[in-house]
């Protein structure tokens, strides 16, 4: 557990214990002593008020749809095959974004969520297709034969060729559409159906979600308009 999930949206306040708890495992017991700690160490007065200020502000992008935290184990969780998600995150380094099918995610105690996703890239088709512009250019993923993102330490399913290690809260979900729009798609890209993934909104159009939800999540209000 880290201090920004027992400290209030406005960072001024510790959470109740109360409300604390409905995060928590194991709900039963009386207020932990770590609890009673941080009341008596951290806060100024009996409503919890705390006796620092965060220096940057704990914002959240509340649009950006997000998959779900599990809790907190000592084991890792490895998503089955069938409930697999999509999905894509800001890689600063790179100035640019991943895409990826969630693999498993590891919340271990005293530890910020991490998550291990498939790599996918995106295919660019634009030279042979009908469309004009590329937010208009179907968003075509194909799997990652290998690249220097790959976390080569993964412990779990070793097929995939290409894994890569993220914070699970700068992961942003993403929707890939059914078979029937894939078969639908013309021209066809010179990919099996299997083999790729067609998303529902064209790749500017992730990147700019994205890269605005790395500047959210980091404290800039503002968002960039293209
Ligand atoms: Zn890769």
């Amino acid at each position: 557990m880290f201090l920004d999930h027992i400290i209030m949206k406005d960072n001024a306040f510790l959470e109740d214990y109360n409300t604390i708890k409905k995060n928590l495992q194991y709900k039963g017991g009386k207020i932990p002593r770590w609890y009673t700690f941080l009341k008596e160490n951290i806060t100024i007065n009996n409503q919890g008020r705390l006796l620092f200020d965060l220096d940057k502000p704990i914002i959240q992008n509340p649009m950006a749809p997000r998959p779900p935290t599990p809790p907190v184990d000592g084991n890792t969780l490895h998503h089955p095959k069938r409930s697999q998600q999509w999905v894509t995150s800001w890689i600063p380094h790179l100035s640019d974004i991943v895409y990826g099918k969630l693999l498993s995610t590891n919340n271990f105690p005293n530890c910020c969520p991490v998550s291990y996703m498939e790599h996918w890239v995106h295919k660019d088709i634009s030279a042979s297709s009908l469309h004009t512009s590329p937010r208009s250019t179907p968003n075509i993923l194909i799997r990652c034969q290998g690249c220097a993102q790959h976390f080569s330490y993964y412990v779990g399913d070793m097929r995939p060729k290409c894994i890569i290690q993220v914070k699970h809260k700068d992961l942003i979900l993403l929707e890939a559409l059914p078979k029937k729009k894939k078969e639908d798609l013309f021209p066809r890209p010179n990919v099996p159906i299997k083999d790729f993934q067609l998303l529902k909104y064209s790749h500017p159009n992730y990147r700019l979600m994205a890269f605005n939800d790395h500047l959210i999540q980091r404290g800039y209000n503002s968002t960039v308009n293209f």
